[in-house]
């Protein structure tokens, strides 16, 4: 469901004189803390934890991403384990960070049933700020936002992914696919 933001919102008189909604936001966080506190009284009585805010114990436990999410982007490998990408370079070209690059290869015989694809093909995932602009420019549904974004190198040329790391099956990715369909539907192209 979309949710619009309305910039253009007029404050009232009581919310421009600015403390009592500082005093407000005060009470409703407190209420939270207060709340969520007490919901911890019947675990000490062997009764189940009653809070009502939800907390993730994270690394413990991982929340399920919703299928909207932009985690680190992904190349499709199709049915017949080849990439979608036929290195077209358009998402190099709409890329604002610049960290994608591409090197293609041509079909020059018979040697290849595709035209072209990507020879190499890298993000350095280092300079990514998972924008989602190269899912949005490519024509021929090779790359997605996946919803990984736990990863961490202590050397930075680690962050550089090739095809071998980048590449996730069209199975593996069936969901997002799906959702960027029915996004793509939408616009009046
Ligand atoms: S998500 Fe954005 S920054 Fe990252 S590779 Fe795609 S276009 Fe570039
Ligand atoms: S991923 Fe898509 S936009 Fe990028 S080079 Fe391949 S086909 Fe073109």
């Amino acid at each position: 469901m979309a949710y619009y933001v309305n910039r253009n919102i007029k404050l009232t008189w009581w919310e421009r004189i600015y403390i009592p909604e500082i005093l407000r936001g005060m009470y409703i966080t407190s209420r939270h803390f207060f709340l969520n506190l007490f919901g911890f009284i019947p675990y000490f009585l062997g009764k189940a934890k009653n809070r009502t805010i939800f907390t993730v114990y994270y690394p413990e436990q991982i929340v399920e991403y919703p299928v909207a999410y932009r985690g680190r982007p992904v190349l499709a490998v199709n049915e017949n384990d080849r990439l979608n990408c036929v290195a077209c370079g358009l998402c190099e070209a709409a890329c604002p960070a610049y960290c994608i690059e591409i090197l293609p290869a041509e079909n020059s015989g018979k040697q290849n049933e595709v035209e072209r694809w990507p020879k190499e093909f890298t993000i350095d995932m280092a300079i990514c700020i998972f924008c989602g602009f190269c899912e949005e420019a490519c024509p021929e549904e090779a790359i997605f936002m996946s919803n990984e974004c736990e990863f961490d190198m202590l050397d930075r040329k680690q962050m550089k992914y090739g095809i071998d790391k980048l590449s996730k099956t069209t199975e593996e990715l069936k969901d997002r696919i799906e959702f960027t369909r029915q996004i793509t539907g939408k616009w009046n192209y």
